[in-house]
């Protein structure tokens, strides 16, 4: 069976820099995959090249068994394949409501014009339901704290019914409960049939969530296998002490 993303041989740099060297790998369908390396080892330029926020100079992105190298990040939402950010993106001057509304396609006019399909309404309100911010529905989003935007952000992506999703430090600047909350949706999401990928610094959430691990040094794939194997690899504990 085809995976479900497979990267080959993508390169993107930045002036003199080579962010993304020539890297490739696959998420197969089903798993909750990592990708982890040190920092500015290529995780998030990763990112925006598989999800459209960046061309890569060389190389192919698939999704689905189909080329999506290049296609704008709006296409690829609608496809299936959405993605978080490293710092939580969302619409602070809307409510947390209406941020869930926005993902799912509206535009502002309609928001604002009351155009929104009772369908999609519903939707929004089980996500709030589901995400336990229902309470907070009403407030602006920029009323609430960083770990419960990031949350909303996750939700948010979830409007679209996504195949895969791509989850930029979930748990970066997030208090240990939320963490286990990230956790919790993140397994929740998964058992109903969504594939992730997960770019994170916690290794213990890493390993206790993730299978397999991907591991980048300097834009290139080093290595990939279980959390077991990773721990005791010794290109990767290499690469993260720098000898
Ligand atoms: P990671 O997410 O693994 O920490 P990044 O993908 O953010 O790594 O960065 C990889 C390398 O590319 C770093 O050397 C970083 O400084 C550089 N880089 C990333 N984005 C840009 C950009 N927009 N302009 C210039 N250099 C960039
Ligand atoms: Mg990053």
């Amino acid at each position: 069976m085809t995976a479900l993303l497979e990267v080959t041989d993508a390169t993107k740099s930045f002036g003199g820099t080579r962010a993304v060297d020539s890297c490739s790998f696959a998420v197969q369908r089903d798993t909750v995959t990592a990708l982890i390396g040190p920092n500015g080892s290529g995780k998030t330029t990763l990112f925006n090249l598989i999800t459209g926020y960046l061309r890569p100079d060389s190389g192919q992105v698939r999704f689905n068994g189909r080329e999506v190298t290049g296609l704008d990040a709006g296409t690829l939402y609608r496809r299936g394949l959405s993605r978080t950010f490293q710092q939580a993106r969302v619409f602070p001057q809307l409510s947390v409501e209406e941020n869930l509304v926005v993902a799912g396609g509206y535009s502002w006019r309609q928001l604002l014009t009351r155009r929104v399909s009772r369908a999609d309404r519903q939707r929004a309100g089980r996500l709030l339901e589901e995400f336990r911010l229902a309470p907070v529905a009403d407030l602006l989003a920029s009323e609430l704290s960083y770990g419960q935007r990031k949350l909303l952000e996750f939700a948010a992506v979830l409007m679209s019914d996504p195949e895969l999703v791509l989850l930029d430090e979930p748990t970066a600047g997030v208090n240990p409960v939320m963490i286990e909350t990230m956790e919790r949706h993140i397994r929740q999401r998964h058992a109903a049939g969504v594939t992730f990928l997960i770019v994170e610094h916690d290794m213990t959430f890493v390993m206790r969530l993730c299978d397999p691990v991907i591991v980048l040094d300097q834009g290139k794939r080093i290595f990939t296998g279980s959390p077991d194997e990773v721990q005791t690899n010794s290109l990767v504990l290499d690469a993260y002490l720098g000898s």
